[in-house]
């Protein structure tokens, strides 16, 4: 039987620009031994060839072009493939435009059949265009997991749903981090997951009154707030079930700061002033206020913001949910199907938190040692009945 060996890049080989002891052995090894090996990464930004230099200098050298398959050659072996002659529109690092234009899929940006997204430096004005092209009618390729197969209370593969059509991937193992979806995703497992999602907007509005001076930093207010309302808005609202929740006290949280450099007049303002927990759908409808309560909001920390009362200043209102647990703590750890993991319920700790969380459930499924920590990550917290009564005086979680 012919052996030949598939192996990670980062973590496995080298850690950010350090080998890992051992790993130069290894792969002088293979070449002596003839034996196949090829690395994957899924990194799109590097080519094949700036990997060869990267693990040169690292000090494993001798190592070819062939020697690596990057997510970036997996996309346009895809597109190829399964669109022979297709052309696309790329956002991302030299890695993926170069696998494209190897493949033959030429770079277009006036009616791509693809947007193709990899990892890099990626400005603004490329996801615009991006998106506006998507609207025009190119496809931006994804898959969705659609179910999972579970037997004997094993993970035993998955379903993926693609532009070709749904597949199913073998796997003993599968990691639940959907986001927003992490609880439709748990279902798929047959597993109630203890999260819930809010809606959490931004809003970009034009500060044509300069109320926020330009050198401001970004200002969290972290108190709860009341809006300021004329006595005939107060009596208004107080007349409508629907909006007199406005005239309460507002969760804290309400935060702002300039964005853009020049004379840009644009200031960003974000708050979850409404928790109330919704199912997640896509787009997402916000209130149509928001920008208005929003600004009102901040009125409370930068006073000179109450001058758009009259009159609300052009606005954008965008933004997403928050996924989170009763407490807004994480979760990374084991689900009770072998083989399923859970990272979720990230919105209190956010993308700060995020490689921590996954070095956590990297642990978990690794079956390395785990860190004193770990238990407050797991939904086995809730098992434990001293930690379920802390939770009804939980209190502010420091939720921005
Ligand atoms: C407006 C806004 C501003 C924010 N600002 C900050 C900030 O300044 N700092 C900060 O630290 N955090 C911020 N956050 C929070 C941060 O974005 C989240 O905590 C973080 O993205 C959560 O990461 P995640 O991997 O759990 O989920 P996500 O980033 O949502 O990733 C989940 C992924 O799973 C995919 N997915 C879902 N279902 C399926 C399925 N069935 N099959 C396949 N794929 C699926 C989704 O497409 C998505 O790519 C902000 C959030 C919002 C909404």
């Amino acid at each position: 039987m012919k052996t030949g060996y598939l192996l990670d890049m980062d973590g496995v080989i080298y850690r950010e620009n350090h080998l890992i002891p051992g790993a130069a052995d290894l792969v002088n090894a293979f070449v002596q031994t003839s034996t196949p090996f090829l690395f994957l990464t899924n990194n799109s930004a590097p080519t094949p060839g700036d990997l060869v230099v990267k693990l040169r200098h690292l000090g494993i050298p001798n190592l070819g072009p062939r020697h690596f398959y990057t997510a970036a050659l997996n996309t346009a072996d895809f597109l190829s493939e399964t669109h022979a002659a297709c052309t696309a529109y790329v956002i991302g690092d030299s890695g993926i435009a170069a696998a494209l234009q190897e493949r033959q899929i030429a770079n277009d940006s006036i009616a791509p059949d693809y947007v193709v997204v990899g990892e890099g430096q990626i400005a603004t004005e490329k996801i615009l265009k991006g998106h506006e092209l998507i609207e025009k009618g190119a496809r931006l390729v994804e898959g969705r997991v659609e179910a999972v197969d579970v037997a004997g209370g094993r993970v035993r593969g998955v379903t993926v749903a693609g532009p070709g059509g749904a597949r199913r991937i073998d796997t003993p193992r599968f990691v639940n981090a959907a986001g927003p979806f992490t609880k439709a995703v748990g279902r798929l497992l047959g597993v109630e997951l203890p999260v819930f999602c809010e809606r959490h907007c931004k809003v970009a509005f034009n500060d044509t009154r300069r109320a926020v001076p330009r050198e401001a930093p970004m200002m969290i207010w972290t108190d709860p707030v009341r809006l300021p309302w004329t006595a005939e808005e107060r009596e208004e609202l107080g007349e409508s079930d629907a909006i007199r929740h406005l005239l309460e006290e507002l969760p804290a949280g309400v935060h702002g700061r300039p964005e853009g450099a020049g004379e840009s007049p644009v200031v960003l303002g974000i708050w979850t002033y409404d928790i109330e927990p919704v199912e997640p759908e896509f787009p997402i409808v916000f209130d149509p206020a928001s920008a208005e309560i929003v600004i009102r909001g901040l009125s409370r920390m930068i006073p000179a913001l109450s001058g758009y009362a009259q009159r609300l200043p052009r606005s954008f209102v965008d933004g997403g949910y928050y996924t989170k647990t009763e407490e807004n703590r994480f979760l990374a750890c084991p689900l009770p199907v072998e083989g399923a993991y859970l990272l979720g319920g990230l919105s209190g700790y956010g993308l700060m938190s995020s490689n921590g969380a996954a070095d956590l459930l990297a642990d978990h499924i690794a079956g390395r040692a785990l860190p004193s920590y770990a238990r407050a990550f797991h939904l086995d917290r809730y098992q434990d009945p001293a930690y379920r009564s802390l939770l009804p005086t939980w209190g502010d979680s420091g939720q921005l």
